[in-house]
């Protein structure tokens, strides 16, 4: 979001503030004077399209529709020195995690981590554990002198997908339609 954007203001979306702020209570974005000290101290901060501040300012304003759709909200580390370091109290890290959440719950997750996420619920690993790849990673194994791979519990897993929801999530994302 490097070029100028231009918003009429009836586009803004005028509770997105609200929204946020009557989820996280005293840690509220609307404390914060943009000072810009959360971007200075981020670990991530040359790598995101929008920094910390400007996320927060962004969703002060109502841009709801950017900030959800930001490659910076999944880019973030989450080790809070933004948090710690804030003068105004305000928890951006803990925003942040709040702002995933809201874009997951509309499918927009990244293709890296939904696929990450299927590949876990089919395989019970992140890097599927099958035919090729199994035999490589057992012969590195065997040559090290450790035994092999024990396979989880795919039950559980199905488990723990169906009660979070995160099964019905991930077919409203790119990967898993
Ligand atoms: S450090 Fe706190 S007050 Fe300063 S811009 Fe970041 S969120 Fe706002
Ligand atoms: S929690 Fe995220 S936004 Fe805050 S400093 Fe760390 S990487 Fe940056």
């Amino acid at each position: 979001m490097s070029q100028r954007l231009r918003k009429q203001a009836v586009e803004l979306d005028k509770n997105f503030r609200y929204e946020i702020s009557q989820k996280i209570g005293a840690k509220s974005l609307l404390k914060c004077i943009q000072c810009g000290v959360c971007s200075s101290g981020c670990t991530v901060t040359e790598y995101v399209d929008l920094q910390p501040h400007r996320i927060v300012a962004s969703c002060l304003l109502g841009l709801k529709e950017e900030v959800l759709s930001s490659q910076a909200i999944w880019t973030c580390s989450l080790c809070h020195r933004c948090t710690e370091r804030c003068p105004k109290n305000v928890d951006y890290s803990f925003i942040l995690a709040l702002l995933r959440s809201m874009a997951a719950q509309e499918g927009r997750i990244p293709k890296e981590y939904s696929s990450s996420v299927i590949t876990i619920l089919e395989n019970g690993f992140v890097i599927p554990y099958s035919e090729g790849m199994k035999k490589n990673i057992d012969k590195r194994r065997a040559r090290l002198g450790l035994p092999e791979i024990s396979g989880p519990n795919q039950n559980e897993i199905e488990f723990i997908y169906e009660e979070t929801g995160l099964k019905e999530l991930i077919k409203k994302t790119e990967v898993g339609k």
